[in-house]
Formats: C-alpha cells, sequence, structure tokens
C-alpha cells in the first residue's frame, strides 16, 4: 500500500489498530487515509470465499461442527491480515470543508 499524497509506503501495522480500517494514518505526512470502497470488498469477498472453502473441506474430511467454525474463522483471519496489506488501495478521507452543493 502506498500512501496517495505522500507516495511513501504505508505499512501494515497501520492498518490493524484498536480504531480498525476507519482510522488509518500515514506515518510520513500524517494524512488521514481510509481503503477504497472496491479493494475493501475485495479483501472481504476472497477472505470470505476462502475462509468458506476450508470450511466445506472441514466438512469433507468429517471434522466437528465446531471445528469447522474455528477453521472458517481462522482462514478468515490469515487471508485478511495477509491480502489486506496487498491487495487494499488507500485514498484520502475528504475533509468536511467542503459542504454538499444542492441543487
Ligand atoms: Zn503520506
Amino acid at each position: 500500500m502506498t500512501c496517495p499524497q505522500c507516495h511513501e509506503h504505508v505499512p501494515a501495522g497501520a492498518l490493524f489498530t484498536s480504531t480498525g480500517l476507519s482510522h488509518i494514518v500515514c506515518e510520513k505526512c500524517a494524512t488521514h487515509l481510509k481503503p477504497k470502497p472496491f479493494s475493501a470488498i475485495l479483501v472481504f469477498v476472497l477472505s470470505f470465499g476462502l475462509a468458506e472453502l476450508a470450511m466445506l473441506g472441514l466438512k469433507k474430511f468429517g471434522a466437528a461442527y465446531w471445528m469447522t467454525f474455528v477453521g472458517f474463522f481462522v482462514v478468515f483471519a490469515a487471508v485478511f491480515i495477509l491480502g489486506a496489506p496487498a491487495l487494499l488501495r488507500l485514498q484520502a478521507k475528504e475533509r468536511k470543508a467542503n459542504p454538499v452543493a444542492t441543487g
């Protein structure tokens, strides 16, 4: 991921804070960033899809019901953590300086 403002690399650690994806701050220029909606959806769909596959796979191998759930969440988290830094594209958060023009 790169910062759209200063084009510096944004470390993956910036994503995984207690405030989540909505409060990403560039360490270099302190710009408040947020993931582009499409890339966020892509990461989510990919995590969900692979987790679903893992769950189906575990079921096929006769795993217990709770194990398929554990497998789902483990794969979901793993793909999200690995995929988010690679796939997410960032954009600067809009300031509230420009009021919405009506009419
Ligand atoms: Zn920056």
